[in-house]
């Protein structure tokens, strides 16, 4: 079985955003991402710079990992990233599903994979325009296509109203997806994030924003989320 680029594998701890923000969760890091968002969040994963500490593993290693950190006990397994579609997690996840583990991977739906369809769910966030990217929404149905009917959802991180008018038409296009919106956070790049002070009003303000911004408008079909994880630790990472 090809190695695995991985980043960090830690947990349980409760995934933080989305359709199964509060679930307990291990994840499993991807390294390496196609993208270049302007505020990723996730830098460790994404930037060569970070490569040296990115380990390859087999997925057995992988699931071997995952299994000690749970216990053993089939909690919900989280593939992020980086962009986790860049690489082959079949082998992973067939692993993972013998012994009923679950699999849920968010991908901004720029590489579509066969394997999506074995995800119990598939989180696709597309990157509004204060990321700097621009969607190939020909890749992105691809990605729906893979998963073969199996629970999908978009989320989409709001900074500005420029990214919330964007939100609304994707939103338009893609009525039968489930929708959670977030606010963005600005991060400040790796080494400094971790120690970094959390402008926590600021981030109360925006979820505000968007809160009263949605229903103003009588939008009512998203579920605005914040991340919950930041609110309760901050950019710390491994938790
Ligand atoms: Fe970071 Fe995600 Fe953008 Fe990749 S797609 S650069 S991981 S925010």
């Amino acid at each position: 079985m090809k190695p695995l680029r991985i980043a960090e594998i830690f947990g349980p701890t409760i995934q933080g955003e989305g359709a199964v923000i509060g679930v307990p969760t291990v994840f499993v890091r991807a390294g390496g991402c196609d993208y270049r968002c302007t505020w990723c969040d996730s830098l460790h994963a994404v930037d060569s710079r970070f490569r040296h500490d990115w380990t390859a593993m087999t997925p057995s290693e992988v699931f071997a990992a995952v299994e000690r950190l749970s216990g053993g006990v089939p909690l919900a397994v989280s593939l992020s990233g980086g962009n986790p579609a860049i690489q082959d997690f079949a082998p992973l996840i067939e692993l993972g599903r013998a012994k009923g583990y679950s699999f849920v991977m968010e991908t901004q739906g720029s590489i579509a994979q066969d394997w999506f369809s074995a995800l119990s769910t598939l989180i696709l966030s597309p990157k509004p325009p204060s990321s700097g990217e621009t969607v190939d929404w020909a890749r992105f149905d691809a990605c729906i296509a893979a998963a073969q009917h199996r629970q999908t959802v978009m989320k989409i991180v709001v900074f500005d109203e420029t990214d919330y008018a964007w939100a609304r038409g994707v939103a338009a296009k893609y009525p039968h997806l489930p929708l959670y919106l977030q606010p963005g956070n600005h991060t400040p790049p790796p080494p400094e994030a971790e120690d970094a002070e959390i402008d926590m009003d600021g981030i109360m303000d925006r979820y505000e924003w968007l809160i009263d911004k949605t229903l103003g408008d009588r939008w009512y079909t998203p579920t605005i989320l914040p991340q919950l994880h930041v609110l309760v630790w901050g950019n710390k990472r491994g938790v």
